[in-house]
């Protein structure tokens, strides 16, 4: 019998109904997977008791034939959503000590449908980085290894420990969130299925805030169809959250028919980029393929603005990161270091708490919101942005989806890219545009690089089309058959 660690989520779910095993059998394999997979550094927190006390209440209700749709499923939890008593994050030390006295609504939503939570995993401070090394709790380290090259390598970010944790058999499925990359880059790094949903499709409210225009929650799963069912119980409405969408949530499940007959892709030329490696390309091209050959119609579609994306993410990310940080000032949440008077104790705070790449984003953000400069650079960087919402509706007017590479290249070591913030931002060339616009966007694995490692697609759909997402990562992840394995699983080392 395959490990219960190997499982997808919903070949978890229908064993426990099929009552093949317990739930109490899945929660003991994991927690000792949580164990195993300690020198990853992905799990800050773990909350074994939390995962085999839910067990107990699971197998109960199984017995009785109430499961909920979720029920006995351990999940990974970033540390950027809080939860109710267990200390929570957001991978920085100004909240050192902080035990939320909420849980987070998407967080809520999963354990309302029975799902129970493994532990809190690391993250990016504040969210922000594409390799999971701002953390102020160290590195998380990629379960994969490159071919004949055995250096540690990034996980991505900042979701790096949701991708690890999943990645490595520690964890059936996380949570994650994606700001302008965060769920799909790592996805992508490490071999799995991100899905961003649409802004507004799942409710931030209890979710640390990074730049609130842009943030939104979603599923770090292995398989399409387990990002389904995550997202099936992330979603809807939530009057605390006046930006969270009052839209029926569909059974996303139901979406994957496998059929695309007829579906238009669009195939943005400018994500051609210049000095993009060749097994990008590559991988792009047969992308195209499989659609094709699944009945799709490729278009070419044009998405111009996408060059002015970057810089108008790092304008617009950092100016509201700027004014959502201004709450850690030692008073109210973590981390206080006193002074002689109150400004002093907020300056000591603030030095000792933000990590240097935080605190370039709050300068960064603080400067570009600053008189005289507001106009210039913050009041541009959103009509530009709206600029690059009407490319994507002049698109959507010729195809019902586009498809691009995820990222434009695979995981890197750890030092390689570090010392060079510039380098680091290009990590999500292809992904902020999404977020930018607010759409949905899926990571789907894809194939392996040159080196082994594994490369996604990504698949952009229409705003609150994510069924037709996900039927198109459902169709890429039939036809590329990604059965590649990363070096580590946690229990097998
Ligand atoms: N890498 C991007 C950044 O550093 C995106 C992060 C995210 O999506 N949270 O801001």
């Amino acid at each position: 019998m395959t490990a219960l660690t190997d499982l997808s989520l919903a070949e978890a779910r229908d064993g426990l109904a099929a009552k093949k095993f317990s739930a109490l059998e899945l929660a003991q394999a994991h927690v000792a997977a949580v164990e195993g997979a300690r020198p990853l550094n992905a799990y800050l927190v773990e909350t074994p008791e939390q995962a085999l006390d839910g067990a107990a209440i699971s197998d109960a209700r199984i017995a009785r034939n109430e499961a909920r749709p979720l029920e006995g499923l351990p999940l990974a939890i970033k540390d950027l959503f809080c939860t109710l008593d267990v200390p929570t994050t957001a991978g920085s030390k100004i909240l050192e000590g902080f035990r939320p006295p909420y849980e987070s609504t998407v967080t809520a939503q999963l354990w309302r449908d029975g799902a129970t939570m493994l532990g809190k995993v690391n993250l990016d401070e504040f969210a922000m980085g594409s390799a999971n090394i701002t953390s102020a709790y160290g590195h998380v380290e990629n379960p994969w290894r490159r071919q004949g090259d055995n250096r540690p390598l990034v996980p991505g970010g900042s979701s790096g420990g949701s991708a690890a944790a999943v990645a490595a058999r520690a964890a059936l499925a996380a949570t994650a969130t994606d700001t302008g990359g965060s769920i799909r880059q790592p996805a992508s790094f490490c071999g799995l299925v991100g899905l961003k949903p649409t802004y507004g499709r799942c409710s931030r409210w209890g979710v640390v805030a990074f730049a609130s225009s842009l943030d939104q929650a979603g599923p770090m799963t292995r398989t399409v169809r387990d990002a389904a069912i995550m997202l099936t119980s992330m979603s809807g409405h939530d009057p605390k959250d006046s930006t969270s969408a009052a839209i029926p949530v569909p059974d996303f499940e139901k979406a994957l028919t496998g059929d695309i007959k007829g579906l238009r892709v669009g195939i943005p030329r400018e994500y051609r980029l210049d000095g993009m490696p060749d097994e990008i390309e590559k991988l792009w091209e047969r992308g195209i393929d499989w659609l094709k050959d699944a009945g799709a119609v490729p278009v070419d579609v044009s998405l111009a603005m996408t060059k002015y994306a970057l810089p108008v993410y790092y304008i617009i990310a950092p100016a509201e990161a700027s004014s959502n940080l201004a709450r850690y000032d030692g008073v109210r949440f973590g981390l206080r270091v006193p002074g002689e008077t109150l400004d002093e104790m907020y300056e000591n705070t603030r030095a000792q708490g933000f990590g240097p790449e935080v605190r370039r984003r709050i300068l960064i953000g603080t400067y570009v919101l600053s008189a005289g400069y507001y106009d210039a650079y913050y009041l541009k960087a959103q009509k530009v942005r709206n600029l690059i919402a009407q490319d994507f509706d002049a698109a959507f007017k010729n195809c019902d989806v586009l498809l691009t590479p995820t990222a434009p290249s695979p995981a890197f070591a750890i030092g390689e890219k570090s010392d060079d913030p510039i380098a680091m931002y290009l990590n999500d060339v292809f992904t902020v545009t999404v977020n930018l616009a607010g759409l949905p966007g899926i990571s789907v694995p894809a194939g392996l690089s040159k080196d082994g490692l594994p490369l996604g697609l990504q698949i952009i759909g229409r705003a609150f089309d994510e069924e037709t997402v996900l039927r198109a990562g459902h169709a890429i992840e039939r036809a590329a058959n990604f059965t590649a394995r990363p070096q580590f699983i946690a229990g097998e080392a």
